[in-house]
């Protein structure tokens, strides 16, 4: 599980599937845990706040 969350508008995208490759369930290394489910979460812009930075903040340094 993925949760992608807007700093601006605070929108709350939940992706069940990797974004790309990248995987976290690899943690199996001895801990005696045993790991069902890896929760990541992105903060940054959706892209209707990060559209709206771009047009208001053509040349400012990203995020
Ligand atoms: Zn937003």
């Amino acid at each position: 599980m993925y949760q992608l969350i807007c700093r601006r508008c605070g929108r709350i995208e939940d992706v069940d599937r990797a974004v790309g490759e990248t995987t976290c369930l690899g943690a199996d290394d001895g801990s005696g845990f045993r790991i069902d489910e890896a929760e990541v979460t992105y903060w940054g812009l959706c892209p209707a706040c990060a559209a709206d930075r771009d047009a208001s903040h053509r040349s400012t340094a990203q995020l």
